[in-house]
């Protein structure tokens, strides 16, 4: 794969531990207040959706790794997404390699601007940004703090149901349905904390929903506590194009009948249904013989063609955040972690930010008729270039890019890939076609770097 000189340039940061791995866990509410930061603007779907109450928290919720150098910290957060620039004043708070990474929720606060009352108007309220950044800090910090001797379990699970609560609305259907678990446990077992990657939008209420809502997300975590004790992180996975729990047909097998849609009974079965095949899964896994861990991180710059990004950046949608460089790309991160004994790897966890295609996760990138670069070529697709026989691939990493599609099925002029009568949904949502290639390039040095 062919990478940028301004990949090659950037910053490479990397630490490993050595010795005994240490884990701490924590959460903090990060639920807008709607009276101090109203009116809250929810984000995700259209303009104006004004929150009108609270039907349960939204979190930050971190997992702490210690034992080397310095402390690898990883956060999951219950927001459509988190820009760099406010990645990177959470990051000034914490003495540690950090990831925090927006877990997507359409039913929360509009933390990107994008669902304001009008497209002229930002829906980020800066008080309400600000008290997310702290918040995440403090959690961050308490994760650190609480870090004690433990030992890791390791697990995956794919079951064709999970295939059954994603609805891919774009062709090539390919899901990347499975639910990787990380279980840590003082030496006496006493729970510590779990981390769970999946890969689905949190959007099962809809877009008609105006209660302020983690979606399956919270239910997930819930049950993760419930059932295995200490605290639930939960980060999200290769959601583009697109998965969503809106359109799947999820049936509950205690009475056989399809979940009605836009409720939170879909939402807390999907949520509890993923929770209980991991923690069923990490009861009887083995612990994971683990003595290091490293953290890798670049930047790339993306051309920014997409014209509604460049209107939005320039008429102050993003509050000041994503702004372009000179030449027009955006500067984003992307991010590597190895967790290994010796030198074999056990867990890998690939940083993506924004909503990669799962085709570019698992593989099955297609070539259509129609496509706007019908030579381009295909990225490799990420778990495909681990080792490790746990592989991660958290979304929306540090950043959150919007789609990141195979340039071979970028599709913006007519003809329309398969005959389509009219374009597919997901380019007004991307950067620009070489985002899958520029982020996938770089996260293959940062695997092979020494
Ligand atoms: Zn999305």
């Amino acid at each position: 794969m062919r990478t940028t000189a301004a990949m090659v340039a950037a910053t490479l940061l990397a630490s490993t531990a050595a010795g005994e791995l240490r884990v701490g866990a924590a959460a903090r509410t990060v639920t807008p207040d709607l009276a101090k930061y109203g009116p809250v603007y929810m984000a995700g779907f259209d303009h104006n959706r004004r929150a009108t109450g609270v039907h349960d928290d939204l979190y930050a919720r971190c997992i702490a790794f210690g034992g080397g150098a310095r402390p690898l910290v990883i956060c999951g957060v219950d927001v459509i997404g988190i820009f760099r620039d406010d990645v990177e004043k959470i990051r000034a708070q914490v003495d540690a390699d950090l990831v925090v990474a927006a877990l997507h929720d359409h039913e929360g606060p509009d933390t990107m601007g994008m669902w304001g009352a009008s497209p002229a108007a930002t829906g980020i309220n800066p008080a309400y940004n600000a008290y997310l950044v702290e918040r995440t800090a403090e959690a961050a910090r308490a994760a650190i703090q609480a870090m004690r001797p433990a030992r890791v379990r390791l697990a995956a699970v794919k079951t064709p149901e999970l295939d059954t609560f994603i609805d891919d609305t774009r062709p090539p259907v390919v899901h990347d349905p499975e639910i990787l678990a990380l279980r840590a446990e003082t030496a006496g077992g006493e729970p510590i904390a779990t981390l769970v990657n999946w890969a689905n939008h949190p959007e099962t209420l809809g877009s008609r929903n105006t209660l302020i809502t983690a979606d399956y997300s919270g239910y997930l975590c819930r049950e993760l506590e419930r059932t295995l004790g200490g605290t639930a992180v939960f980060v999200n996975g290769a959601v583009g194009g697109m998965q969503s729990p809106l359109g799947a047909a999820v049936k509950d097998p205690r009475t056989g009948s399809v979940l009605p849609e836009r409720t939170f009974e879909k939402a807390e079965f999907i949520g509890s249904r993923v929770a209980r095949l991991a923690s069923d899964a990490l009861k009887s896994a083995p612990v994971a013989a683990i003595d290091g861990y490293l953290f890798r991180e670049t930047t790339v710059r993306i051309p920014m063609t997409n014209a509604g990004f460049q209107m939005a950046a320039k008429a102050g949608i993003f509050a000041g955040r994503k702004l372009p460089n000179d030449d027009g790309t955006t500067t984003t991160p992307v991010g590597y972690i190895r967790f290994a004994r010796g030198r074999e790897p056990v867990l890998e966890i690939g940083l993506i930010p924004g909503e990669l295609y799962p085709e570019l996760s698992v593989g099955g990138v297609e070539r259509y008729s129609g496509a706007d670069f019908p030579g381009a070529p295909i990225e490799p697709a990420v778990k495909q270039l681990m080792a490790a026989p746990y592989r991660m691939l958290f979304g929306l990493a540090d950043d959150e890019l919007g789609y990141i599609i195979p340039k071979a099925e970028w599709d913006e002029k007519a003809p329309y890939l398969n005959g389509a009568a009219k374009p597919w949904y997901g380019e007004v949502n991307s950067v620009g076609p070489d985002a899958a290639a520029r982020i996938i390039g770089a996260l293959c040095e940062l695997i092979v770097a020494k």
